[in-house]
């Protein structure tokens, strides 16, 4: 597929293809980014200008556009089977993928269920828990908890549990919300106060919420570790371990949406084992994980769309019965798509053969090295943190609104030669799993210029 030049792919692109997330008009002087390739962490745009992907391309990409190892087990795919409905019938990428990801959690969630985007595989748990529940006698068990300044994907269901009142508000009249109770944000600490401390604080106030109204709730959501999408807000594991127990003192189900933190991107397969504890190999089924566990984003290495929950053998012998009504009654056209599954057993191949979780450690005491001799004694900067692959910090812009300032730290970036998006006035790297020292140095280097242009 080939266009003449740039500036017309850009020209019919602002004409004909409407953009998520983005008011339109500000492309009247924010540049559009016609990237015609990929190679590892770069992309390449139609002028030929490489541009580092610091953020995996919207935290999908684990090892690479254009990987090989992937592109070759997909080929394979390809010449084989590109697609067959999941109902009634079954293929073998699908069922192995599945075997592979209950083992990851030591057959504590054993069962997986399939759609294509992570909004779809929230709605799909919220679905479940209340299933759950009603085929349990108990259909007044219905609401659901989230944590302040949530994201859970924008689908109308999931913004029921979603607090990011510009992504909410306008669509208000459309959600039965939530209740939300308090972000155990590190950031919030007082003085002399540490990260577990205000854990605790805070999960205080959700026992208190369970109390009141456990008889009506079905389940709590949350992002565990990290709250991506309202600013990679960092939290201790305490509130996670604490809210484990509360869920199964009042029983309610514990979602874990680990959408953006699963597939190794906060040092751990699972966000959750540094809750629980790594999982001992050819373990069985015990406490202390959630009831679902959501993946997407990674799970197919930034590919194809790919989205799965995965749940406990309490939660599917629930639902296991003669009567069709007590089914789950859910379905995408898509569901397991083998050539999105196979993406992902390539991905999970990588981790494997190449011990990424461990090489990933050094990677990311590199990065945080490097932050930290550009950003640590930045008078602008604050709150500099870093949970594994995620490295963030809060920028003071002064009188420049937080989003005229992303926009133009977005804008500075991509003249440094990398990508960086920042989510208001935090700057954050979450590059795939495969950069090199030199590249590491480019990503901060860039995120450094880019912080002078757009403050100046
Ligand atoms: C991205 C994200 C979602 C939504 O996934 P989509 O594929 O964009 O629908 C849900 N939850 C979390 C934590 C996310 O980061």
């Amino acid at each position: 597929m080939s266009f003449p030049n740039s500036s017309e792919l850009l020209q019919r692109s602002l004409a004909a293809v409407w953009h998520p997330c983005t008011q339109m008009k500000h492309h009247e002087t924010l540049p559009l980014v016609p990237v015609v390739r990929g190679e590892g962490a770069w992309l390449v745009d139609a002028d030929g200008r490489r541009l580092l992907d610091g953020i995996s391309s919207w935290w999908v990409n684990l090892f690479g556009h254009a990987n090989p190892r992937i592109n070759a087990a997909l080929r394979d795919q390809l010449d084989t089977l590109e697609h067959v409905m999941l109902a009634g019938f079954t293929h073998p990428p699908v069922v192995e993928l599945s075997e592979r990801l209950a083992a990851l959690t030591g057959h504590r969630l054993g069962h997986a269920f399939y759609a294509s985007d992570g909004a779809s595989a929230t709605e799909i748990a919220l679905k479940m828990s209340v299933h759950y529940w009603r085929n349990s006698g108990r259909p007044e068990k219905c609401r659901f908890i989230s944590l302040a300044g949530s994201y859970h994907g924008e689908t109308a269901g999931a913004l029921a549990v979603t607090d990011v009142a510009l992504f909410r508000d306008a669509y208000a009249p459309l959600v039965r919300a939530g209740s939300t109770v308090p972000t155990p944000d590190a950031r919030l600490a007082e003085a002399g106060e540490s990260a577990a401390d205000l854990a605790r604080r805070a999960a205080s106030v959700l026992e208190a919420h369970l109390a009141a109204y456990h008889g009506e709730t079905a389940a709590l959501i949350v992002e565990p570790l990290v709250q991506g999408a309202s600013g990679m807000v960092m939290y201790d594991a305490e509130y996670l371990r604490l809210a484990r127990a509360l869920c199964d003192r009042y029983q309610v189900h514990l979602i874990a949406d680990e959408i953006a933190v699963g597939c190794g991107r906060t040092g751990t397969f699972f966000a959750w084992e540094q809750v629980a504890g790594p999982v001992a190999p050819g373990a069985t089924a015990a406490g202390g994980w959630p009831d679902f566990i959501c993946l997407s984003k990674g799970i197919s290495g930034g590919y194809l769309p790919l989205s799965l929950v995965l749940s406990t053998d309490d939660i599917y012998a629930a639902f296991y019965d003669d009567s069709a009504a007590r089914a789950f009654l859910h379905s995408h056209s898509y569901t397991g798509n083998p050539l999105a599954c196979r993406a992902a057993l390539a991905t999970l191949d990588i981790f494997r053969e190449d011990d990424v979780l461990v090489a990933n450690q050094a990677r990311s005491r590199h990065m945080r090295a490097l932050a930290l001799e550009r950003f640590a004694d930045h008078p602008a900067v604050g709150h500099l943190r870093q949970q594994g692959m995620i490295l963030a910090f809060d920028v003071d812009t002064g009188s420049l609104a937080a989003g005229e300032f992303a926009r133009r730290y977005f804008a500075a970036a991509l003249d440094h030669g990398v990508l960086l998006r920042p989510i208001g006035n935090t700057v954050y790297f979450m590059p795939p799993y495969i950069l090199g020292d030199d590249e590491m140095r480019h990503l901060v280097d860039g995120a450094a210029a880019a912080l002078e242009r757009a403050l100046r």
